[in-house]
């Protein structure tokens, strides 16, 4: 049974490191089938939209997302790498691991990952807006970067919206124009 795991917050070493690559024979073991498992429920439970091996203090290279809208479906990408980022745009983004801020971030628009799923196999995940933007927050926290460590103006929530995603209620990140 998947359980929820603790958040780790800003100030955590582990959010800090370069997190390990993982080996592609690791995936079928049930310790690392139920990590996945777990993620997704913490992920939920939050409620966020992603969520990166290290914000539960394990340090590898994988992440889960779930944008939920009608385009995408939930994903679990294993040593994620972008193959595609094209055009800069200005998005408001928050953390499930800052709770209670958000900031300006320039992300780009529209990006194309590849990767391993939860079978070992090959994936790519491309797309825009929140999906492109959850996919860079996720791959930075794989590197040890948080967003408050580019992001401007970083505040409390000072409108709704902006609460929302500080809370992460709608998402872990959240564009600041509808997409
Ligand atoms: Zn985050």
């Amino acid at each position: 049974m998947p359980y929820i795991r603790e958040i780790v917050t800003d100030g955590h070493p582990t959010l800090r490191k370069v997190a390990k690559k993982v080996d592609p024979k690791e995936i079928s073991d049930p310790l690392f089938q139920q990590l996945i498992d777990d993620m997704f429920e913490t992920m939920y439970a939050a409620p966020g939209v992603g969520l990166a091996a290290p914000q539960v203090n394990v340090s590898k290279r994988l992440f889960v997302m779930d944008v939920q809208d009608d385009e995408h479906q939930p994903a679990v990408v294993i040593n994620p790498k972008i193959e595609l980022a094209e055009e800069e745009i200005e998005m408001t983004e928050g953390c499930l691991s800052v709770p209670g801020y958000v900031g300006e971030i320039t992300r780009y628009k529209h990006v194309a990952i590849t990767g391993l799923d939860r079978h070992g196999h090959k994936i790519r995940l491309e797309g825009e807006g929140l999906f492109a933007q959850c996919l860079q927050h996720e791959i930075d926290h794989l590197n040890g970067v948080l967003y408050i460590d580019k992001a401007k103006n970083i505040r409390k929530p000072e409108t709704e919206e902006e609460q929302e995603i500080a809370d992460a209620a709608a998402a872990e990140a959240t564009p600041t124009s509808p997409v």
